[in-house]
């Protein structure tokens, strides 16, 4: 039992492998200690949105990159791709950071 209660009805906190649990609510609970830990959080899930969101568009680009031919073109998509690459370098070491 952790000393954490849920905030929705008030019972003691389990913990259940990585994430903190309440067995009233039957569902796991984000435990916010503080503004500092609720900015942290949601930094977080902007990171890995943008990360998907880059993943994603990696991906369209790998679809159009096939059919392409012009030259031009390729050497654009080629800059890109290494520009969102590092991007998506620092979102990762962002994330990585020890909190
Ligand atoms: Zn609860």
């Amino acid at each position: 039992m952790l000393q954490e209660t849920c905030p929705v009805c008030g019972t003691p906190l389990f913990r259940r492998g990585k994430e903190t649990f309440c067995a009233k609510c039957n569902q796991p609970v984000a435990i916010i200690k503080n503004a500092e830990d609720e900015s942290r959080l949601m930094a977080e899930k902007v990171l890995e949105n943008s990360e998907q969101t880059l993943l994603a568009k990696i991906q369209e680009m790998n679809t159009a990159l096939k059919s392409e031919k012009d030259p031009e073109k390729l050497a654009a998509y080629g800059n890109a791709l290494t520009s969102w690459l590092d991007a998506i370098e620092k979102l990762r070491r962002l994330r990585e950071r020890p909190s």
